[in-house]
């Protein structure tokens, strides 16, 4: 027979978020993220499947585009107070 297709061939790295739109750039995974709630470093590069390194290079980047906003609450994943990211203003 022909070629083998398959309707479920998905790239590796595609993690869905949000409205189910695959996601592969770390750099626009991390955006989503931080659009999504408020995260501190450690649940951005647990979801974001990258190291703490890597993770806070990228977040350095990306704010040098858009501006993220950094203050301390209690991070919307793990729930501990730490220094979270987010790119809508925190509201108190
Ligand atoms: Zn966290």
């Amino acid at each position: 027979m022909g070629l083998r297709t398959s309707p479920w061939t998905v790239s590796r790295c595609a993690i869905h978020v949000g409205r189910g739109r695959p996601v592969s750039d770390p750099a626009e995974l991390i955006t989503l993220l931080m659009l999504e709630r408020p995260l501190c470093l450690d649940c951005i590069s647990d979801q974001a499947n990258l190291s703490s390194e890597d993770t806070k290079r990228r977040v350095e980047t990306i704010g040098r585009t858009i501006e993220i906003h950094a203050g301390e609450d209690r991070c919307g994943s793990c729930g501990r107070f730490r220094t979270l990211f987010s790119l809508r203003p925190f509201e108190r």
